[in-house]
C-alpha cells in the first residue's frame, strides 16, 4: 500500500471487481470551497477542485473579474475601497 494511503485522511471503500474479488479503493479527499479571507464566508464563481483538477480549468471558473477577485467577496472588497478612499 502506498505510504500515503496509510493516514486516515483517505477513505476506504470496498469494491467488488468482475471476478468476484472484493479490492480496496481509495476516495479523493475532500476539498475545501474557496473562502473570503476576510469575513470566511464561501466564495461564490469560484470552483472548488482538487489542485490537478484546478490545473486543468481556465482561470474563468477559479477568480472573479474583480479586484481581489477570487480571494476576496464583493462585500469586504466595497469596505475595503470606502475605508481606503473615503477616510478612515
Ligand atoms: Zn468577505
Amino acid at each position: 500500500m502506498d505510504p500515503r494511503f496509510r493516514s486516515g485522511t483517505y477513505k476506504r471503500i470496498k469494491k467488488k471487481i468482475p471476478s468476484g474479488k472484493v479490492v480496496l479503493h481509495f476516495e479523493k479527499r475532500k476539498v475545501n470551497p474557496a473562502v473570503c479571507a476576510v469575513c470566511k464566508n464561501v466564495l461564490p464563481g469560484v470552483v472548488s477542485r482538487r489542485p490537478a483538477e484546478l490545473k486543468k480549468l481556465s482561470k474563468s471558473k477559479k477568480t472573479v473579474s474583480r479586484v481581489y477577485g477570487g480571494n476576496m467577496c464583493s462585500k469586504c472588497v466595497r469596505d475595503k475601497i470606502k475605508r481606503e478612499y473615503i477616510g478612515k
